[in-house]
């Protein structure tokens, strides 16, 4: 199938429907095993636990934020065009991430650069 917005478009709206799915999923179970966590040989594996969930909620996160942001380019005709160098984005990236808010190289320049901006 060929890239074309609205395929886009409906790409991040699944990926966001999953994305708050899995966050719902995650919350519900956080606030059950609350009742849960008071025997002592349990800590260590608790604490481990959650500091899985607590990574794993901020990655879906981190991802539902990047899917809103792309849709509302969607909206308001930004997306597909690099936020760093104002280019546009390789239609095969885009294909691969529809989420992607920079091109190629600036993302590479960026991830080498460790500037921790948006
Ligand atoms: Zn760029």
């Amino acid at each position: 199938m060929p890239f074309s917005y609205e395929r886009a478009k409906q790409e991040l709206l699944d990926e966001r429907a999953k994305l708050s799915e899995q966050l719902e999923q995650l919350e519900a179970v956080e606030y059950e095993s609350i009742g849960y966590s008071n025997h002592m040989a349990d800590d260590a594996t608790d604490a481990f636990d959650q500091a899985v969930d607590v990574a794993l909620k901020r990655k879906i996160e981190t991802s539902l934020k990047e899917t809103e942001r792309a849709l509302g380019k969607l909206d308001d005709g930004t997306y597909g065009i690099c936020e760093t160098c104002g280019g546009r984005i390789d239609r095969a990236r885009l294909e691969a991430l529809p989420q992607a808010r920079r091109c190629m190289d600036c993302q590479a320049r960026r991830e080498h650069g460790g500037t921790q901006e948006g």
